[in-house]
């Protein structure tokens, strides 16, 4: 957090928080250059790892693309190798719960023990402290937000990966709705998911988007809105 901090604080100094200038976010103590001028967006991944997870980080990676994987806790440990390469190439890990279970349909106790379980066991095996949480089914009340001190994160873009057959039709939906500053959907744990972001990343990359985690893209937007006070 401090790092960060620094880091734009640097920024800032040696930019004079001019226009147009490259600004520096950070995820892990990965620091990624930005140009404001150009769009960003954040991709998500649902529900993993799985055996695509490992073919994702290394097309994010081709591509110097970053993302963020909210895991289902009782995944981590059959893929702590996965996670600690999302972790060593730049990318956030949020929490998932841990068992995928809809989480406000649960008692309060039994809701931070979903979540606890993932922080404990995502710290146990690479040292890592999730500070997102994306409810399952994209569901949140009262009960869920006051059960955590993570930060809720829904999205802006649903590719309907997990509805859609067609790694083309995916594809298609997303570089139809996708948007600057926008959080989109997906589920690291279908072969078309992965598929259609051979097409996705390549085509956004085109129009100039860069990819960033969802803390940076925050990071992001507070600091452009700070640039136009
Ligand atoms: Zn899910």
């Amino acid at each position: 957090m401090y790092k960060k901090i620094l880091l734009i604080l640097i920024c800032f100094i040696l930019t004079g928080c001019k226009d147009n200038t490259e600004l520096v976010v950070s995820t892990n103590n990965f620091s990624k250059v930005i140009d404001p001028s150009k769009p960003v967006i954040a991709l998500t991944f649902d529900d993993g790892p799985s055996k695509y997870t490992d073919d994702i980080l290394s097309l994010l990676k081709e591509n110097n693309a970053y993302a963020t994987f909210f895991v289902v806790g009782n995944k981590v440990e059959t893929y702590s190798s996965t996670i600690n390469t999302m972790i060593k190439n730049g990318n956030e890990i949020g929490n998932h719960s841990y068992s995928h279970k809809w989480l406000s349909r649960l008692s309060t106790n039994s809701i931070k023990e979903e979540i606890e379980l993932t922080q404990n066991v995502l710290k146990n095996i690479a040292g890592y402290t999730p500070t997102l949480i994306r409810p399952t089914y994209g569901a949140v009340n009262k009960k869920l937000r006051n059960s955590t001190d993570l930060k809720v994160i829904l999205w802006d873009v649903d590719t309907k990966d997990w509805k859609i057959k067609s790694e083309e039709k995916i594809a298609e939906r997303a570089l139809n709705s996708i948007e600057d500053g926008d959080i989109v959907l997906m589920h690291d744990i279908y072969g078309r998911s992965y598929n259609a972001l051979k097409i996705i990343i390549p085509a956004l990359k085109e129009e100039g988007y860069q990819f960033v985690t969802v803390s940076e893209l925050h990071e992001l937007k507070e600091i452009k809105k700070k640039m136009k006070e």
